[in-house]
């Protein structure tokens, strides 16, 4: 696998086109944007549009043409996850000639029976390892499965400091493809981060658990660890965790019309940065560059909440 120095800062955005932009994929565009412009780096745009079956048509114009009314202009040409399934099939080879992968036959129903750990909702109970010795007699393969390393995974993230996980109690050994080619999330995304050479990854603290097993496999292929940043996350009413149903932040657009600065300055307030009263009613270019000359990531607060508008 081909992958491009390290150094200086490239960062990214990587939004799945199944959905419009909302509030708190905003914040992720925002912060990713300026911490890699802060750093004198390069921000690029990559479309997850890994998942076909839950994509909605018009949605990656949706999304460039949000970015692009913010002002938040990518560098080079758009990413596409579906454009990069030769590099997850080398990827897949190399963790296949090490030993490390083995098929799977069982449901998610059967996971779900067999599981006897606690586990939180977002993760599902971890594969307890049924199909780890090998696939019971007459089964189908519906998924290829990596080890889990015994003992823990840890990163530092900038914000949240050193985090770390035992893969085994979180998620088990992890499912990197579905089928004969379907390659998946985990995999598919650390792939990608190493062809284009991301070295800062700037993205919600919903991804957060998720890092350790990314982390894992940008050890075994070899690839450079980002730097990681998750930030705060958007609550809607209530406290409830952001779908793509609301807060659509294309849908506002045409009563926002005019006030995407307006938005953009609750954004940087959000991510604990204060722009100076002068800057109060200005357009997205003068608060992206104030922005970027001076957007301070120890500022970004410890909690989300609301984003008022
Ligand atoms: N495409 C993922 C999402 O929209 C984000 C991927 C990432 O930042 O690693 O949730």
């Amino acid at each position: 696998m081909e992958v491009t120095a390290s150094k200086p800062v490239t960062g990214r955005f990587a939004p799945s086109p199944t959905g419009c932009l909302h509030s708190g994929s905003l914040v992720a565009a925002v912060g990713s944007y300026l911490m890699a412009k802060r750093a004198g780096g390069r921000w690029l745009l990559r479309l997850d549009d890994l998942d076909a079956p839950r994509q909605v048509a018009g949605m990656s114009d949706d999304i460039m043409r949000t970015l692009e009314s913010f002002g938040l202009f990518w560098d080079g040409e758009v990413a596409r996850q579906s454009l990069n399934q030769e590099y997850y099939r080398q990827a897949f080879e190399l963790l296949q000639a090490r030993n490390l992968l083995y098929p799977c036959s069982c449901s998610r129903k059967e996971i779900a029976l067999a599981a006897s750990a606690p586990h939180s909702d977002d993760d599902g109970p971890p594969y307890p390892g049924s199909c780890r010795t090998g696939m019971k007699a007459g089964g189908v393969v519906r998924s290829w499965r990596i080890k889990s390393p015994d003992g823990e995974v840890c990163f530092s993230d900038l914000r949240r400091g050193v985090i770390c996980q035992d893969l085994t109690k979180v998620c088990g050994d992890f499912a990197i493809r579905r089928g004969a080619a379907e390659y998946l999330y985990q995999l598919a995304v650390v792939v990608d981060d190493g062809v284009a050479g991301v070295n800062q990854v700037v993205r919600g603290d919903d991804l957060l658990s998720s890092t350790p097993r990314q982390v894992y496999l940008q050890r075994i292929l070899g690839l450079p660890q980002p730097d990681y940043c998750h930030l705060p996350l958007v609550t809607g009413p209530g406290g409830s965790k952001l779908s793509k149903r609301d807060h659509l932040v294309s849908h506002q657009l045409s009563s926002l019309k005019g006030r995407e600065g307006q938005l953009l300055l609750a954004v940087l307030r959000f991510l604990g940065q204060n722009p100076p009263p002068e800057l109060y009613g200005s357009g997205c270019a003068e608060l992206l560059e104030w922005g970027i000359a001076g957007f301070d990531a120890a500022l970004i607060p410890a909690h989300g909440g609301s984003l008022p508008i």
